[in-house]
């Protein structure tokens, strides 16, 4: 699963206007390194040095929208012309079916939740302060 770089660079600018722009991986490799070193951290848990919040919240968005979409999504997503984006397809999925006249309904709301999840691990982690 992917972002369009839309919803990419929106959940970027939440993080870093979070205050948790420091912890993002500043290239492949460094996202590579810190994934594998959270996946080797006991528990799995990520720990200061292998927190990434960008990362983290787009897989806590990925694993709600498969919550919300099933399986199914994932074929969805792959299936042209679908946007490949699950936040772009679910909001377009909305779209046909909602019937509510003038709705300002949008799955853009969960970038700002799961970024601000993010924030308050960071808080529970002890890396960043309470203000
Ligand atoms: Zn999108
Ligand atoms: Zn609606």
């Amino acid at each position: 699963m992917q972002f369009c770089q839309g919803h990419w660079d929106k959940l970027k600018t939440e993080i870093h206007s979070l205050g948790l722009g420091q912890f993002i991986a500043g290239s492949e490799e460094e996202m590579g390194r810190k994934l594998s070193a959270q996946a080797d951290a006991p528990g799995g848990a990520p720990s200061k040095n292998t927190f990434d919040p960008l990362m983290n919240a787009f897989m806590a968005i990925t694993q709600r929208a498969l919550e919300v979409g099933g399986i199914g999504l994932m074929i969805e997503l792959q299936t042209p012309p679908n946007p490949e984006c699950p936040l772009c397809f679910m909001q377009q999925v909305h779209e046909q079916g909602c019937k509510i006249e003038g709705c300002t309904f949008t799955y853009e709301a969960w970038i700002g939740y799961a970024a601000k999840d993010q924030l308050d691990y960071a808080k529970s982690m002890g890396i960043v302060g309470e203000a």
